[in-house]
């Protein structure tokens, strides 16, 4: 056999999960057809972490909670932003208070603490800039944000200094049961391996001998809505401090977070494809004088409610499916990751190594740190000094590190994402082009093989004769 098991999708369930089974002495590779992991996390890098009081499903409360605290254990351990500051969901009608009250009456029943069924007076001693008429809130302090991607990549850091291989750039095309085992075939290879985790939620392939699998899993509870968000920028002055919710009927609510860096996000989910003016008017309902001045960037995905699936029925064979799409799955991830290592690893009888570093490499953010520390970093590497993105005040060292390291970043989004460079008010006009150029020069690479995103997005498409720099 090629590998004792296979991870197929490199997304934060296939990350968490190949971090939990790194911990065993099993060989191990990550299959991702992208030039990255985690790509499709969407790029304000800000997911709330739900704690099991919101959802009707006992199952997805159950791995909510479970999620939620092992992520606060991982996020401290590596370094990766994640602040518990709350939520609250209020309402201004006696149908939205009688939900709370269910709401409130579960979250009881599951043992969950730290949840509160409060009146208007409480929800405004909060959230003073509220601009709803509120009637009752429901408060957890268990709810908290996460940066989804520094945490996706700090399980493929250290999964990957723990040896798992992971193959980027590779397309897997189709699967097949063997007498004893799977073969795997990608776009570039055919691989054999005792247990496969397949982690892609909606992509076509084939499955044993030409028999298409029967793509994502989408129950009967399940619905798509569309969810709206605007990025709102520092200065706008009301901001509220915790992430609120409001239910405005069955299928629209409005959501505000602040973000894991700064600003806030609001998000309208509603039935309808919303306009900017639409959105403002909707966001207005919760907030006070929030115009277009103030929004940063703006942009549309669909939401989905409860359509997940765990399929390990066939686990004896060795393959195990998570599949669907959830609103919660940021939350989820280390839950169902430690579940199915568990599960794996007693299957096939396996021992934890002896050698495991659990333990991500430093990563040095220049904004965070005093006059004092910067100034010892810069003399030991005088690229911290030397800042990229004036914005968000990254430096070359910090950008040509996140290059260096396990699973560097090989694309400008990779750099970004990885650092938050670009992401300023300029949104990386200043910083781009030094970027593509720091690029090309770590991976020792031409400027005109350097791509913004994935395979077809190259940033320059020739070079003009004249000029010897770009
Ligand atoms: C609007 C919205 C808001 C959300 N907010 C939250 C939130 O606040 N809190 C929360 O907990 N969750 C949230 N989520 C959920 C969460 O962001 C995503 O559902 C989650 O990131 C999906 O992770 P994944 O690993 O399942 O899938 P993906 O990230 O899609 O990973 C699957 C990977 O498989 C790869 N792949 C696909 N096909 C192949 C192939 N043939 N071969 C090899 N690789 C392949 C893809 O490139 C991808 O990288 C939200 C989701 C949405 C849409």
């Amino acid at each position: 056999m090629d590998y004792d098991i296979l991870i197929l999708g490199g997304g934060i369930i296939g990350c968490s999960v190949a971090y939990e089974l790194s911990k065993y002495n099993f060989n191990i590779a990550l299959i991702e057809r992208d030039y990255d992991i985690a790509d499709d996390i969407s790029f304000v890098n800000t997911s709330i972490v739900y704690d099991g009081s919101e959802t009707s499903d006992d199952v997805m409360a159950g791995l909510e909670y479970i999620g939620n605290s092992i992520m606060q254990e991982t996020c401290e351990k590596f370094k990766v932003p994640f602040k518990k500051i709350g939520a609250l969901r209020v309402v201004s009608d006696d149908n939205g208070v009688k939900k709370l009250e269910e709401m409130y009456d579960r979250a009881k029943k599951r043992g969950i603490d730290g949840v509160y069924l409060i009146d208007d007076k409480d929800v405004y001693d909060i959230e003073p800039n509220i601009n709803s008429d509120i009637k009752k809130g429901l408060y957890s302090e268990n709810i908290a944000i996460v940066a989804p991607y520094d945490l996706a990549i700090a399980y493929a850091e250290v999964a990957s200094d723990n040896g798992v291989n992971f193959r980027l750039e590779e397309e897997v095309l189709n699967i097949q049961n063997l007498a004893k085992g799977f073969r795997v075939t990608t776009n570039k290879n055919k691989f054999t391996c005792k247990v496969v985790v397949n982690t892609i939620p909606h992509e076509i392939y084939i499955r044993e001998n030409g028999k298409v699998e029967d793509k994502e899993f989408v129950s009967d509870e399940s619905y798509f809505k569309n969810m709206s968000y605007l990025l709102v920028d520092d200065n706008y002055k009301n901001k509220l401090n915790k992430i609120i919710i409001e239910t405005l009927d069955k299928n629209t609510f409005i959501i505000s977070s602040p973000t894991t860096t700064t600003g806030s996000l609001i998000g309208i989910k509603s039935t309808e494809k919303t306009s900017l003016e639409d959105n403002l008017i909707y966001a207005n309902k919760l907030l006070r004088g929030l115009d277009k001045n103030n929004i940063n960037n703006l942009f549309r995905e669909a939401y989905n409610k409860d359509s997940m699936l765990i399929d390990d029925s066939e686990i004896d064979k060795g393959y195990i499916r998570v599949t669907g799409t959830h609103y919660g799955k940021i939350t989820i991830a280390p839950a169902i990751a430690k579940m199915l290592c568990d599960t794996i690893a007693n299957n096939l009888n396996c021992t934890l190594k002896k050698n495991f570093i659990d333990k991500r490499r430093e990563v040095y953010k220049f904004r965070e740190l005093g006059k004092k520390e910067a100034n010892e970093i810069i003399d030991l590497d005088e690229r911290y000094g030397k800042i990229i993105c004036i914005c968000n005040s990254i430096s070359e060292g910090e950008i040509v590190d996140c290059i260096r390291r396990p699973l560097g970043a090989r694309t400008v989004e990779g750099v970004k994402r990885r650092t938050g460079s670009g992401f300023g008010s300029c949104h990386g006009s200043y910083c781009y082009e030094k970027i593509v150029n720091i690029l090309a020069r770590e991976l020792d690479k031409n400027i005109t093989d350097i791509v913004d995103d994935s395979k077809n997005s190259k940033v320059i498409s020739s070079r003009i004769k004249e000029f010897k720099d770009v």
